[in-house]
């Protein structure tokens, strides 16, 4: 089963939960403030993925923010 990325409308709490493929978070609640229908959102793919990518490959630029740095190099 796909693990699946969800962010609370209520608090912004984000979590994940394994999940049912196509689960879309109606019979979910938050785990932080318990409201209903958290908003799935797409995982590791766009948004998150420098972050996480620079947080646990550690083989981005030192020099600077970037996670794909060009000039530094
Ligand atoms: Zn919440």
């Amino acid at each position: 089963m796909p693990i699946y990325e969800f962010r609370c409308q209520s608090c912004q709490h984000k979590f994940e939960r394994l999940c049912q493929l196509g689960e879309t978070g109606e019979n979910l609640t938050c785990p932080k403030c318990q409201a209903n229908k958290p908003k799935r959102v797409m995982s590791s793919f766009r948004s998150d993925s420098a972050d996480s990518l620079r947080g646990s490959r550690g083989d981005s630029c030192t020099s600077c923010t970037s996670s794909n740095c060009a000039a530094c190099r």
